[in-house]
């Protein structure tokens, strides 16, 4: 059995409006924003507004919901980015490498030999986070 969702993860204080985030989209279910530690330009984070602590205890309509979103902000990053692939990764629990517990997606735009920076590794420059956002809303309007 998985500990219970706990409303004080950085997430959750981001969704309350806590702490910033660099925004790129939001509807009444769904929230992407920059990470701040990007394994590569462009790195989004898609999250549900509805708390779950992964994807383990989340409600199958929500994760419906969150899944196309991911499919709209993969797309987007494709182009802003110049992507040649997209990677989409989702970690269950600190074994399988999950550190912030609220239910998330990571949306990684990949070019052809460029390996990716490590998980949750170094910092981004808050320009650089703040340009790689509006390339991602710009793409998405
Ligand atoms: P995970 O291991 O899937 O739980 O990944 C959590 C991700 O959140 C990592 O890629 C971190 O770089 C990222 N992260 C941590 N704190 C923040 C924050 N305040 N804003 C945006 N991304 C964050």
């Amino acid at each position: 059995m998985s500990p219970a969702y706990d409303s004080n993860n950085i997430f959750a204080k981001i969704l309350k409006g806590e702490i910033p985030s660099y925004r790129v989209y939001e509807d009444d279910k769904t929230v992407a924003f920059m990470d701040v530690m990007p394994q590569a330009p462009g790195h989004t984070l898609v999250l549900p507004k509805q708390p779950s602590r992964n994807l383990l205890d989340a409600d199958p309509a929500t994760l419906s919901h969150v899944i196309g979103v991911v499919q709209k902000i993969a797309n987007a990053a494709k182009e802003a980015f110049d992507a040649d692939g997209i990677y989409i990764a989702q970690f269950n629990e600190p074994a399988a490498g999950q550190t912030v517990f609220h239910l998330h997606f990571h949306v990684i735009p990949r070019h052809e030999g460029a390996a990716l920076k490590p998980h949750s590794g170094k910092m981004e420059d808050s320009a650089v986070l703040a340009a790689n956002a509006q390339k991602l809303i710009e793409a998405l309007s």
